[in-house]
């Protein structure tokens, strides 16, 4: 079994996901008292979060590099930074690391595939749903079309997320938000819909709308899985 190498905390509500369905699947598939071999680096989000606000991406991606190469010491042999939004600084992780990065976009367009959909909704912070790098791999390297919901409700998303999820709060009403921007996104021809975020699975599931959806963190934790058993 490889070792493999979390960059969490952004946010720890999420990144104990990972933790538990990782282990989880591990024992699923090898049984017995079988638990993940991984290296978590936990980050201060609220640092992580200043840099996001005030656009000091390269920053963030020397810093988030700078974990890559400390794992990587450690003995991962491959990384799994459990953020959408900070896969913006993939590339500068992955140049500075000498193992491979799986990639939350790839492992989310491949699922999505296996399901033969080719036209999905996005949901995430307004970094992931409004700039280029998440939606742009998805549509040039997986050939997946994207659709994003209304300004409106692409705010009321990332306010969920930022003074919710990643606090710890789960509400009712910000569930039913959720699932009315779902329908939506269902009628501007999306054929499913990704959680590009990974908190959102805190709140919404998929037996709370009849839409497929992706969420990511689950799809990441299980191809982590994959890449250390392979
Ligand atoms: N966990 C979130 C994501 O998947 C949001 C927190 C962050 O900005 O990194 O995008």
């Amino acid at each position: 079994m490889k070792t493999i190498g979390l960059i969490g905390g952004m946010s720890w509500e999420s990144t104990q996901v990972y933790y538990r369905r990782i282990n989880e699947l591990v024992r699923e598939r090898l049984g017995g008292l079988h638990s993940a071999r991984l290296l978590l680096y936990s980050v201060d989000f609220h640092e992580i979060d200043a840099m996001q606000r005030s656009g000091e991406w390269q920053r963030a991606g020397e810093y988030l590099a700078g974990l890559a190469e400390a794992l990587t010491t450690a003995g991962a042999d491959f990384l799994v930074l459990c953020t959408n939004t900070m896969h913006k600084v993939a590339p500068a992780i992955e140049a500075a690391a000498s193992v491979p990065l799986l990639h939350i976009a790839d492992a989310t367009a491949a699922a999505i595939r296996r399901a033969g959909l080719r036209q999905v909704g996005l949901l995430g912070t307004a970094f992931t749903m409004e700039q280029q790098f998440y939606r742009e791999r998805l549509q040039r390297e997986h050939g997946i079309a994207v659709c994003i919901p209304e300004k409106i409700d692409r705010a009321r998303v990332h306010r969920i997320i930022f003074d919710e999820l990643c606090r710890g709060i789960a509400r009712g009403e910000s569930r039913e938000e959720l699932r009315e921007i779902v329908a939506r996104l269902q009628a501007q021809g999306a054929e499913g819909v990704i959680l590009g975020c990974t908190e959102i699975s805190l709140l919404l599931q998929q037996a709370d709308v009849a839409l497929p959806l992706f969420d990511s963190t689950d799809i990441h934790a299980r191809a982590a899985v994959d890449w250390a058993l392979a």
